[in-house]
């Protein structure tokens, strides 16, 4: 099989062959290891998409749906023979409608130019993945993507109000609309959101916009000398039912990996710090403060202007590049009770030291959702068995507290072997007939997610 009668039926330009552009999208932000695609195609709109898939279906010809190739699980990763179908030149804000609160999108828009683009009506679209200057709102639908501000307004699902989806044999369809309610049929775009590209291929989006808030941001820096007082902190903030729009944690060993690269001055005595964040007067940055005090902060003070309140965020935003530059990494996305958080970080630790595996956590610690990096050998393909057993005890240790194996990345190839033990048998069968019932062939995506 070639591209080449598909090619014929699409503007020129859209499918590619040339192996080096070809290889540059066959991969995301992970280590797993992609197979040879047929071509890419740079879908222009919804028609070009309907085009790809009806050739697919018809030729059983497997497609990865594809934004940026950021994504953490490997859920972008080419498979042999397949077609990546790229959404990203699919860049158009289509309408932002202030009296409703909402914008219709295309996939390939950048997520913080939909942000920037709702500021100027006074509304902000909120889900702001760490990614967000790079990641793309398509992506971000397929992962059901998180972000620092999720602990107050939700997860990319919580702003989805309705999608334009092409199926796997090229019709299209619509679910939700306009409407902040909405209770026709069952809630398909909730479970498109999240399908990791194995259900369908997103082709435009109505989102929800909020009011941007009327304060400038207050970041509280808090540091600690142990782990376990820097969790109580961040656990005494949720319990206090005070809502910052931020609540992050960072260990020893980000800090260390952050400073050995950008030198942030980090003392010596420093286990942990806590990074909060309010917009809003109903969470005074004071009561924070206070609170990381009580639990035990060694330093802990609040921003006096908008620019310091962004310097001390780029900390956090420098985790994950800081990680890449020492290898490899298994990006681990648990979530845990929030309550459970102090504990689930003591286990990573101790994991750690037990298989003497160098892992770097950072967490966003207000949904109890942490990102242990486990660092490895750039020269391996895949994390070495020390790794993996650490890996295996994080999991375990997530499920074994009432926890979820991903919080925000999406399972794509790199979880999927930790599956059985979150999902039980009845569970996964009724995943699977759904994607049965959705694509046959099982052409979308193949061996991702479920
Ligand atoms: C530095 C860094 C920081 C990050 N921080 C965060 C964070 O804070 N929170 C978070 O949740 N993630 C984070 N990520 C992970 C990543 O950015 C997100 O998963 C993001 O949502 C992926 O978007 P993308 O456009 O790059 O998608 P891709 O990586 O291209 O694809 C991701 C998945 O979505 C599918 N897909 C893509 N577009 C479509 C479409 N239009 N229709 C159907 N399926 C589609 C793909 O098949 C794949 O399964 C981070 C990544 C990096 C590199």
């Amino acid at each position: 099989m070639t591209a080449e009668s598909l090619a014929a039926l699409l503007p020129a330009g859209r499918v590619v062959t040339d192996p080096d552009v070809v290889a540059s999208y066959a991969r995301d932000q992970t280590y797993a290891v992609p197979g040879k695609p047929l071509a890419v195609v740079l879908a222009r709109d919804t028609g070009d998409v309907v085009t790809t898939m009806r050739w697919a279906h018809e030729h059983r010809v497997p497609v990865v749906p594809r934004g940026a190739g950021t994504g953490l699980a490997g859920g972008a990763t080419a498979v042999d023979g397949c077609l990546v179908l790229s959404l990203a030149k699919m860049t158009a804000i289509r309408e932002i409608a202030p009296r409703d609160q909402l914008a219709v999108v295309e996939p390939g828009v950048i997520t913080a130019d939909l942000d920037r683009a709702a500021r100027e009506h006074g509304l902000m679209y909120a889900p702001d993945p760490s990614s967000h200057e790079i990641s793309t709102i398509g992506g971000n639908l397929a992962t059901n993507a998180g972000g620092l501000r999720c602990v107050k307004y939700g997860v990319t699902r919580d702003s989805a109000l309705g999608l334009e989806v092409v199926l796997a044999d090229g019709r299209v369809i619509r679910t939700g609309g306009r409407t902040v309610k909405g209770v026709t049929g069952y809630d398909l775009t909730g479970l498109f959101v999240g399908s990791e590209g194995t259900l369908g291929v997103i082709t435009a989006a109505t989102l929800r916009l909020r009011p941007a808030p009327a304060t400038p941001p207050v970041t509280v820096l808090a540091t600690f000398g142990s782990l376990a007082a820097a969790g109580a902190a961040a656990a005494a903030v949720v319990a206090a039912g005070l809502r910052p729009s931020l609540l992050e944690l960072m260990d020893r060993a980000a800090l260390r990996a952050i400073d050995e690269w950008r030198g942030i001055d980090l003392e010596p005595g420093t286990a942990a710090v806590v990074i909060a964040q309010t917009d809003g007067p109903e969470c005074p940055a004071e009561e924070i403060v206070r609170l990381c005090e009580d639990a035990g902060a060694e330093f802990a003070a609040a921003s006096t202007d908008a620019a310091e309140a962004d310097a001390l965020l780029e900390v956090r935003r420098l985790a994950y590049p800081a990680a890449e530059r020492l290898g490899h990494c298994l990006v681990e996305d648990v979530c845990v009770p929030r309550s459970r958080l102090p504990e689930m970080m003591e286990r990573v630790e101790r994991a750690a030291d037990r298989h003497g595996v160098r892992i770097l956590t950072v967490a966003h610690a207000g949904d109890g959702n942490l990102h242990p990096l486990f660092v490895f050998d750039r020269g391996l393909d895949e994390p070495p068995p020390p790794v993996q057993a650490a890996a295996d005890e994080v999991f375990a240790a997530a499920i074994e507290m009432g926890g979820t194996l991903t919080g925000e990345h999406g399972v794509g190839v790199l979880k999927r072997s930790w599956l059985d033990g979150e999902l039980e048998p009845d569970t996964r069968e009724v995943l699977l007939t759904i994607k049965r019932a959705l694509d046959p062939a099982g052409l979308l995506n193949p061996g991702k997610a479920i």
